[in-house]
């Protein structure tokens, strides 16, 4: 069953050139993302596929396989968002004075934002998430695409810290690949969610 898509791109494979090249990202979004979306939906199909009562250890890896695959999805269509070639400017409205009564400054949350990337062992992300019960914005680092993710958290701008999204253009100096994503960060994306998600009266 085809429950999930590959989204579009929404700016062309040269759009970010050169802090993200073209062929990085043919590769990241064709291949990458595109696996991810074919392992949820195919996982989909091997649970329905395990009837009433399944095996317990067939259904522990394919719950964990649900897991890895949808949120690779959830965070890729977050990252192409993410980015843009009008972007590298600053956050505006609720999200900017979010982020200064959190993290002091849109600067302190770049570096605390770039330091979960930088300080990753292995592969994973970095995100700047929503906190839905403390009503307040978090940075989290999630190793894989899962692990160390607190429920309840809606990431609204994230970084990829998989070599895959940079070794291609900056080797092993993944600090310059985050350097470059805040050349063409865009929080439009970040701005109109974190809007969706807080209250008129709480603002
Ligand atoms: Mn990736």
């Amino acid at each position: 069953m085809t429950v999930y898509n590959l989204p579009d791109l929404p700016y062309d494979h040269n759009a970010l050139e050169p802090h993200v090249s073209a062929r990085v990202m043919e590769l990241h979004h064709g291949t990458h993302h595109a696996a991810y979306v074919k392992g949820a939906n195919e996982t989909l199909d091997k649970l329905s596929e395990l009837g009433a009562d399944p095996e317990p250890a067939a259904l522990a890896r394919l719950e964990r396989d649900l897991a890895f695959h949808l949120s690779g999805h959830a965070l890729h269509s977050v990252l192409w968002q993410s980015m843009s070639p009008n972007g590298g400017g600053e956050p505006q409205g609720l999200l900017a004075r979010q982020i200064e009564s959190d993290f002091g400054s849109v600067d302190s949350l770049r570096k605390r934002l770039s330091g979960s990337v930088n300080s990753l062992q292995g592969s994973g992300w970095g995100a700047l998430a929503w906190d839905s019960l403390g009503s307040r914005l978090i940075v989290q680092q999630i190793h894989d695409h899962q692990s160390t993710h607190a429920v309840g958290a809606l990431p609204l701008l994230v970084i990829d810290g998989w070599e895959h999204a940079y070794y291609l253009d900056y080797q092993s100096k993944k600090a310059d690949w985050v350097a470059a994503f805040w050349r063409v960060a865009d929080w439009t994306m970040a701005e109109n969610l974190l809007d969706s998600l807080v209250q008129p009266t709480n603002r």
